[in-house]
C-alpha cells in the first residue's frame, strides 16, 4: 500500500488511531499508538520517535534518539483494540535516516538484499510451524511445580509423569498423548477455531491447526509461507493474536520452548526454499529427497554452521532443555528424508517443484524470527558460495533410527550445542558467514553475544529447586 491508500484506508474505514510496530532484538514488539488526527504524509516521510536507550540491547542514553519509519506494504487493522486501529510495522533508523545496525527488522531486509546481489536467486520462502502451549492459571501453578521439584530422571519422566496424575485418566490428556485427539480430550479445538478465524481476519493465510503432542493445551496453528521478512512479520502477528485470544478465554499462552519437565516441548520448524523468479531452485526429480545440487550445499551451509546459528534459533537457555533425546525434538546435527531426531528433514510430502523445501527442526519461538530466518539464510548462502557438501561433511543422509546406528557410525555424529553459553561460544567463533555483505554488523554479534551471556549468567546463578532435592541432604 502507498502511503496515499494508508490515509485513504484511515478515512475511509473510519480508524481512530494509528498504533506504530517495532521488534526489539529478543523479539519482543513495542509500539507507540497515535491519534489518527494525527497521522499525515509527513508521518510516513518523518517516521516515529523512541527512546533507544530504554528497549534491552539499542542504544546507550547519550545516543538515545531512534526513529520508528513505517512500512505501509504491512499493515493490519487490530483485532483486539476497542476503537478502530490500524498496526503498522516499522523498521528502525537512527535520526541520520540510515537503517539501525541492531534493528532486527532492518537486518532481515538486508539479507533479502544480499540474495538478490549475490547471484543465486531473486526470493527466499519461509514457513515457520510455531508451537505453544495454552494453560490455565491453576494448570500452570501446578505444571510449573512439578517442572522444578520433580525427582524423577529424565527417562522416567514419562512414567513418572503418568503416574503422578493417577491410573484413570478419563478424557485428560496423558503426559506426550496430546498428538491430535478429537474433543473431549481436545478441549481446546474452539480456542483454537477463534485464534485461526483472528488470524483470517487480518489477512493471514491460515492451512490447519491442531493439538500439538504434549500434554493438555499443547498447540500448534500453521500459517502459509511467504518471503522472508513478510514472513517473520506474520509470526509477530500470529504471537499478538494466539497470546490475546489465550488472554480472552481467562487462560495463559506460552511459546517456551520447555515449560514442562519430563513432558514435549514446543519448536518452531522453519521451513525454506529458493527461488529465482518463477523458478524453484531446490528441485531436482530422481535424486535423494527430489533435491537439487544447490539444496544439498543449502544443507551443508545449515548443518555446516548449525552450532553458531542456533545461538540465533535458540536464543534461551530455556531453548535448551528442548534439544534433548526422546521428545521429537531433533538432536542430531544430519539431514533425513523422515527422521524427526534429525537436525534437518526434507518433508516427503514436498515432491512438487515448487513445494521442495527443507525443514530445519532446531528453532523454537524464543527465536527473533527476523534474526533467526536471516541467519538461516546467510548460513544457506554461505553453503552454496563454498559448495559444503553434507554427505561428504558426514551429516548424512540418515534414514534409519539414529540410535541403531553402528557404534562407529553413531560416534561420528555431531550434535546440537548443549548450553547456550556453548552455543554462543560457537558464533564467537564463527560469524564471517553472517558479517557477509553487511547483514549482521560485527557490533551487532558482539553486542548479541554480552546480552545473551548476561541472561545465562542471571539463570545460572539463581538456586534452582533441583539442587534441593539433589544436595539437601548431603
Ligand atoms: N514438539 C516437537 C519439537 O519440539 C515437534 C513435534 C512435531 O511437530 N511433530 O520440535
Ligand atoms: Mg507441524
Ligand atoms: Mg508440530
Ligand atoms: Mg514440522
Amino acid at each position: 500500500m502507498s502511503v496515499e491508500k494508508v490515509l485513504q484506508h484511515i478515512q475511509e474505514r473510519d480508524i481512530q488511531f494509528v498504533d506504530f510496530r517495532f521488534v526489539d532484538i529478543a523479539g519482543r514488539a513495542h509500539h507507540i499508538t497515535l491519534p489518527a488526527s494525527e497521522v499525515d504524509e509527513s508521518t510516513f516521510e518523518q517516521g516515529v520517535a523512541f527512546d533507544g536507550s530504554s528497549i534491552s540491547g539499542f542504544r546507550s542514553v547519550e545516543e538515545s534518539d531512534m526513529v520508528m519509519m513505517p512500512d505501509t506494504s504491512a499493515t493490519y487493522e487490530d483485532p483486539f483494540m476497542l476503537q478502530p486501529t490500524l498496526n503498522i510495522m516499522c523498521s528502525v533508523h537512527t535520526p541520520d535516516g540510515v537503517q539501525y545496525e541492531r534493528d532486527p527488522r532492518s537486518i532481515a531486509q538486508k539479507a533479502e538484499a544480499f540474495l538478490k546481489q549475490s547471484g543465486v536467486g531473486t526470493t527466499a520462502f519461509f514457513a515457520p510451524e510455531s508451537e505453544f502451549f495454552i494453560f490455565d492459571d491453576v494448570r500452570f501453578e501446578s505444571s510449573m511445580q512439578r517442572s522444578f521439584y520433580s525427582v524423577d530422571s529424565e527417562e522416567a519422566g514419562w512414567n513418572s509423569g503418568r503416574e503422578e496424575v493417577g491410573g484413570n485418566l478419563a478424557h485428560k490428556v496423558k503426559v506426550k498423548g496430546g498428538y491430535v485427539p478429537v474433543a473431549p480430550i481436545d478441549s481446546q479445538q474452539d480456542i483454537r477455531n477463534e485464534m485461526v478465524s483472528t488470524m483470517q481476519e487480518i489477512g493471514l493465510r491460515v492451512e490447519r491447526h491442531h493439538h500439538e503432542g504434549g500434554t493438555a493445551g499443547h498447540s500448534e496453528i500453521n500459517f502459509r509461507f511467504d518471503t522472508l521478512t513478510n514472513s517473520a512479520d506474520n509470526l509477530m502477528k500470529y504471537k499478538y493474536i494466539v497470546q490475546n485470544v489465550a488472554r480472552k478465554w481467562g487462560k495463559t499462552a506460552t511459546f517456551m520452548p520447555k515449560p514442562l519437565f519430563g513432558e514435549n516441548g514446543s519448536g518452531m520448524h522453519v521451513h525454506s526454499s529458493i527461488f529465482n523468479g518463477e523458478q524453484p531452485l531446490f528441485y531436482e526429480k530422481g535424486t535423494y529427497g527430489n533435491l537439487s545440487e544447490l539444496a544439498m550445499h543449502y544443507i551443508g551451509g545449515l548443518l555446516y554452521h548449525a552450532p553458531a546459528l542456533i545461538a540465533l534459533t535458540n536464543p534461551s537457555t530455556n531453548s535448551f532443555k528442548r534439544l534433548v533425546p526422546g521428545y521429537e525434538a531433533p538432536v542430531n546435527l544430519v539431514f533425513s528424508r523422515g527422521n524427526r531426531s534429525a537436525a534437518i528433514r526434507i518433508p516427503i510430502a514436498a515432491v512438487t517443484p515448487k513445494g521442495c523445501r527443507v525443514e530445519f527442526r532446531t528453532p523454537d519461538s524464543t527465536a527473533n524470527p527476523y534474526l533467526a530466518f536471516a541467519a538461516m539464510l546467510l548460513a544457506g548462502l554461505d553453503g552454496i558460495k563454498r559448495k559444503l557438501d553434507p554427505v561428504a561433511l558426514g551429516y548424512g543422509p540418515f534414514d534409519n533410527n539414529i540410535y541403531e546406528l553402528p557404534e562407529a557410525v553413531k560416534r561420528e555424529v555431531r550434535s546440537v550445542p548443549g548450553t547456550l553459553d556453548e552455543a554462543l561460544n560457537a558464533l564467537e567463533a564463527d560469524s564471517e558467514f553472517l558479517t557477509a555483505g553487511g547483514v549482521f554488523s560485527p557490533d551487532f554479534i558482539s553486542n548479541y553475544i554480552q546480552l545473551k551471556r548476561q541472561e545465562a549468567r542471571e539463570v545460572s546463578i539463581r538456586v534452582h529447586p533441583h539442587e534441593y532435592s539433589l544436595y539437601y541432604d548431603c
